[in-house]
């Protein structure tokens, strides 16, 4: 069984049920490769000033832990999985997901 590890330093205040949603999403494409998921940002972090880190519609999962190549499988199948209305970055140590409430 694989499991959703909250970093310490991960601050999951005002998270907005929409980024809640791609969390369980996300948790399934780990899963599915039996690895386990970790959440390193929520509102916390120093994130761009216009970030939607801050307003609780971003987080950043941890991908340091996964091979490279399959590093890209989880991203697509993550972005896949949540649609066009989601933005889902595929960036070194991790996947940043958020949801724009304009798209
Ligand atoms: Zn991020």
């Amino acid at each position: 069984m694989t499991t959703i590890t909250l970093d310490p330093r991960a601050r999951p205040t005002g998270i907005a049920p929409e980024v809640l949603l791609a969390i369980h999403i996300a948790h399934a494409a780990f899963a599915r490769r039996g690895k386990q998921m970790y959440i390193r940002s929520i509102t916390d972090g120093e994130h761009q000033p216009n970030s939607l880190h801050y307003a609780g519609r971003a987080v950043d999962i941890a991908i340091n832990h996964i091979e490279p190549p399959m590093r890209k499988d989880i991203h697509e199948d993550i972005r896949a999985a949540c649609g066009p209305r989601y933005d889902v970055i595929l960036r070194d140590q991790w996947i940043h997901i958020e949801y724009d409430r304009a798209k």
